[in-house]
């Protein structure tokens, strides 16, 4: 890990929680698939293929330490969601970020022994409007992030509120990832197979936070 301030503290503190998230990824979604990780802190939050940066967010500075660590997980979670499984940046942005937030807060309910706060989630929904997550990134306006970010992760959440909570997210990333390493998603084969591997009935769980032609 790098950093280019006087912050040993706490650039001991995310390289400990940096590793012990990058544990519980490869335990519950797939091995990380590089030798060596590298994160540089003092950048704008990014991901790469073995290499993360974090520190600040478009448009503003640089975050709280709380803020950043979850940053640094959440970059990190990419290694999987985006350098492991591919999905088009543009078109389906969702797919990666949302996958990204989801298992972030997977890790961070997980490591706490939090239940799933499914109630916030649903507050959180309803100050948002019924816009689809998985547009092109030029049809949002500067409200994006709510949606391809936060809206995403929220409906996944709501896909094991009945159905396993957390044991069953983890057991469903897992087989998301045997599926998918190494090959590119699209919303059409996410819906596919999140259908077949809960088998439900029809598509309209997905017709609420998706547009699905
Ligand atoms: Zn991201």
């Amino acid at each position: 890990m790098f950093g280019f301030e006087e912050k040993e503290e706490l650039y001991k503190e995310i390289s400990e929680v940096a590793s012990d998230a990058l544990g519980y990824f490869e335990e519950n979604i797939g091995p990380y698939p590089f030798g060596q990780l590298d994160i540089i802190l003092d950048e704008l939050g990014m991901e790469y293929p073995g290499i993360v940066t974090a520190s600040s967010i478009y448009g503003s500075g640089p975050v709280n330490p709380d803020a950043l660590k979850n940053m640094v997980i959440h970059e990190l979670s990419h290694q999987w969601f985006y350098g492991v499984i591919s999905n088009d940046p543009f078109n389906d942005a969702w797919l990666d970020e949302g996958l990204a937030s989801f298992s972030t807060s997977l890790y961070l309910f997980s490591s706490e022994n939090q239940e799933v706060p499914y109630d916030s989630m649903d507050k959180q929904l309803e100050q948002l409007e019924s816009i689809p997550v998985n547009l092109p990134l030029d049809k949002y306006d500067e409200n994006m992030s709510s949606y391809t970010y936060g809206k995403s992760g929220t409906m996944l959440w709501k896909l094991f509120e009945q159905r396993g909570g957390i044991k069953e997210a983890e057991k469903f990333l897992k087989t998301y990832y045997n599926y998918y390493q190494y090959k590119e998603i699209d919303t059409k084969e996410f819906v596919r197979f999140t259908k077949h591997y809960f088998n439900l009935e029809d598509e309209s769980f997905f017709k609420e936070w998706l547009t699905l032609e």
